[in-house]
């Protein structure tokens, strides 16, 4: 059979880094070409330009994208991202990495993402609300609770999505909850979701320390990114016995050697944003936060973070990816060449997606749930996966990332196999 390339070669890191991790996965289970091409790609792409009016009186001018990959095992499910770096390859990447997770945690969800290309912090209230309001209607042709169900990621929050979905449900004539996840309780989101993406680490890290036999108890801890995946983490480590030396931000980072106040420091960095003014600590750098000598190191920030010009300095004990594609893959073969044990974004950080579909599921059924169910569940979910993945590892002698890869790849092999290629 003749497979024609349809796609420009990436262009972004993120794509590169998605695409090799796909390469591998899919040469370790002997995929066909065929199916590696239509997997490669992503199946819609929607790219929007729209004006918003600001608050001096002009029209400002901004660009957005929303990118399904596969909906082989359901209706595509992935974030939305406010930063200035986005682009439409990293959202391909990002779409790309939420099948794999959706497959890996076994719940029935294809990947999707988008991103809006501004800083969210240059806005005022009213011009986020106006920007998001827009670029709700431009996508809204494609997103929907059967169709595609966006999320909170970096720079969007719950007052963001309760916007897009007050948005799609005017368009409609009728609430339409369903159509994002990660909303205010008061509007049909869920206990337990603000928190889900942290908390989804802690299992792991708890499920890992249990594995090595290790005491968390007094654990070290580095994370980077200090924002809703890694703040949350790093409390919930903190209250779970762990020893969190490091924290940090855009602005920089800080350490003390003897655990740092996490809860303080949330406290600080909701009223001055910068953790560069905290005291009681060290100023280090983001890239000396990357080589402490810690247990846990939990990049929780932008991708590309730990790469082949700084993954030899590394010296944690383990990387767990609370942020998505932290990780290039020649850092990966550096890490297991060091002995540093790496588990992936797509187990690790997938408690915020799992929370996501137990939202969805009490938005479809009008009946919500108690917040210690909400946890409960995610605990069970994300630990199985953790565990499957660990046996996939042990009986391929492959990497945690290796192994996650196959076992997400697989279940979406095996769905778009079963459904057949229309026509
Ligand atoms: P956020 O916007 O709430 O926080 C991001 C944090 O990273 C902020 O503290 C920011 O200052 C910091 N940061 C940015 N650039 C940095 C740099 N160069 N060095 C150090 N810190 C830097 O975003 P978030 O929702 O916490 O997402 C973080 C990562 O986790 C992203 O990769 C996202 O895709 C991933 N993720 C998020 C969720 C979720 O539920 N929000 C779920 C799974 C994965």
């Amino acid at each position: 059979m003749v497979v024609e390339e349809r796609q420009a070669e990436p262009t972004t890191d993120a794509l590169a880094t998605a695409l090799a991790q796909f390469d591998a996965a899919a040469d370790r289970l002997g995929l066909d070409d065929g199916i590696r091409m239509v997997l490669r790609h992503c199946k819609r792409e929607l790219a929007v330009h729209f004006p918003v009016r600001m608050d001096n009186g002009t029209i400002g001018e901004f660009s957005g994208y929303r990118v399904q990959h596969n909906l082989a095992r359901g209706p595509a499910k992935g974030g939305l991202r406010y930063h200035p770096a986005v682009s439409l390859d990293e959202v391909r990447a990002l779409a790309m990495w939420m099948t794999w997770k959706s497959a890996v945690v076994n719940i029935p969800y294809g990947g999707a993402k988008g991103g809006v290309i501004v800083n969210p912090k240059q806005l005022s209230d009213r011009e986020l609300e106006n920007l998001t309001r827009r670029y709700a209607t431009e996508i809204s042709i494609i997103i929907g609770p059967n169709e595609d169900i966006p999320a909170p990621d970096m720079g969007t929050d719950a007052r963001v999505m309760a916007w897009i979905m007050d948005t799609i449900s005017m368009h409609r004539g009728y609430t339409e909850a369903g159509v994002v996840t990660g909303k205010p309780v008061s509007v049909g989101g869920t206990l337990g979701r603000a928190e889900a993406t942290g908390r989804g680490l802690l299992y792991i890290v708890q499920e890992a320390t249990r594995h090595i036999g290790l005491a968390l108890e007094g654990a070290t801890v580095a994370v980077q990114g200090f924002g809703n995946v890694g703040a949350v983490a790093a409390q919930l480590l903190r209250k779970a016995g762990a020893m969190v030396v490091a924290v940090s931000d855009s602005s920089g980072a800080i350490y003390n050697g003897r655990g740092l106040d996490i809860d303080a420091l949330m406290h600080h960095s909701r009223d001055h944003s910068p953790l560069a003014g905290a005291t009681g600590c060290d100023q280090i750098t983001n890239s000396e936060l990357l080589a402490l000598p810690v247990d846990f190191l939990i990049p929780a920030a932008l991708e590309g973070q730990i790469h082949a010009g700084n993954a030899d300095e590394v010296r944690a004990r383990y990387v767990v990816e609370g942020a998505n594609g932290p990780t290039t893959p020649e850092a990966d073969a550096i890490l297991a060449e060091k002995g540093a044990t790496l588990i992936p974004d797509i187990v690790a950080n997938a408690g915020g997606v799992i929370v996501s579909y137990f939202e969805w599921v009490q938005d479809l059924q009008f009946y919500f749930w108690e917040e210690d169910e909400v946890n409960e569940r995610l605990h069970r979910v994300i630990t199985r996966a953790f565990r499957d993945v660990l046996t996939m590892a042990e009986q391929h002698s492959v990497t945690l990332r290796e192994a996650a890869m196959m076992l997400g790849l697989s279940r979406v092999v095996e769905a778009t196999r079963v459904r057949g290629f229309y026509p």
